[in-house]
């Protein structure tokens, strides 16, 4: 039993905590943000901790990370780690040495922010770079949205954090479901079947198993030994295309962008939220995407200029009410906006009270 091997996974976290982290483990205090994309926390032995965090693409090179480490190594006693964004945290016990980390990270084009009440790093999922199903792009989309509202990133100005997230397909990897604003790739058409390739490529029975809804059947010509797709059943959610080669989602024309907004992880004051439907169809533009850009900064300007401090968007949508949230960022309601889910009885309005 000695020599049996049971931590066969990654190592355990602890292993690299800083000393300073280590010690004070479950002490922690309180945290105060000293300027933007600077914290400290501070525990009960009086020990303080401070973070610089800094932007990053999320899809980076070696050289990058070395880069990154040779900050750390000067500056942190090789300390750094990732936020669940994907932001660079250089964490350092030596006041003194927050200047050498930023001019540093100036020197590298690498922006300090993303903390308190600012737009933080977009994560996102892998998009055209690396998945199979994305209807849209990731990082592009990213990038371009994220140029727009760099102003946010750096600074305090909007009412509460701004979380954005980006998945590329409904799958979602990404952290749609529980963002401030989140932008969706969507599938608009069933897949398309290849009757020469799905013989050779894929198992018919698995491939039937696939689909969620039931819309796969055997073809009705045996010989063909291939799969017929009931249009009215799909819901274009590419399960059956990760199972099957031969049945490609991806239209280019047709596919596009849908945004979501009013989630959050966050318990403070309000209970953590589902984010909605918001704009339901947008083109897929490269390589600016220029309609998504212009939406998702239509949506920051009116919460920036309605919502109390403190209040994020689901927030300051629910108190405003829906309709008025769509009335004033002008997003026309449509029949997707009825949710038809079949458990969607849980989530409707029961009662007769609009507020406008
Ligand atoms: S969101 Fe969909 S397409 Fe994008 S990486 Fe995840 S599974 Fe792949
Ligand atoms: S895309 Fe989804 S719903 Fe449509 S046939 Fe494939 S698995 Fe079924």
């Amino acid at each position: 039993m000695a020599e049996r091997i049971t931590d066969i996974g990654p190592p355990k976290f602890d292993k690299f905590l800083p000393p300073v982290i280590k010690e004070n483990y479950g002490k922690w205090k309180y945290h105060e943000i000293l300027e933007p994309g600077v914290l400290v926390h501070v525990s009960e032995s009086g020990a303080k901790v401070f973070s610089v965090r800094a932007g990053s693409p999320r899809l980076v090179t070696t050289d990058f990370v070395k880069e990154l480490c040779d900050v750390a190594d000067k500056f942190c006693d090789g300390y750094l780690r990732f936020t669940s964004r994907n932001n660079v945290e250089f964490l350092l016990t030596d006041q003194s040495k927050i200047a050498g980390v930023k001019d540093a990270c100036k020197k590298m084009g690498v922006p300090i922010g993303a903390t308190g009440h600012s737009v933080s790093n977009i994560v996102h999922t892998q998009g055209w770079v690396h998945c199979h199903t994305p209807a849209i792009d990731a990082s592009g989309i990213v990038k371009a949205v994220m140029d727009d509202l760099f102003e946010y990133f750096g600074s305090h100005k909007l009412p509460a954090q701004v979380r954005i997230a980006l998945a590329c397909c409904l799958n979602m990897c990404g952290a749609v479901h529980c963002s401030d604003i989140a932008i969706l790739g969507i599938h608009r058409t069933p897949p398309k079947v290849n009757h020469d390739r799905l013989r050779h490529l894929c198992e018919i029975p698995t491939t039937i198993a696939a689909c969620p809804t039931g819309a796969i059947r055997p073809h009705p010509d045996k010989t063909l030994k291939s799969v017929v797709i009931n249009e009215e059943r799909c819901m274009y959610c590419g399960n059956c295309y990760t199972m099957c080669p031969a049945l490609p989602v991806f239209d280019a024309q047709k596919g596009g962008v849908a945004l979501l907004v009013g989630g959050k992880v966050s318990n403070s004051k309000t209970p953590p939220m589902f984010s909605k439907l918001a704009v339901p169809y947008l083109p897929n533009n490269p390589p600016r995407w220029p309609e998504v850009v212009q939406a998702v900064r239509k949506i920051i300007n009116k919460y920036a200029e309605g919502a109390n401090k403190w209040e994020r968007v689901g927030e300051w949508v629910e108190r405003i009410g829906w309709e008025k949230f769509f009335e004033v960022c002008d997003i026309p309601f449509t029949f997707q906006h009825i949710d038809d889910y079949r458990w969607a009885y849980d989530t409707y309005r029961t009662s007769m009270h609009f507020k406008f």
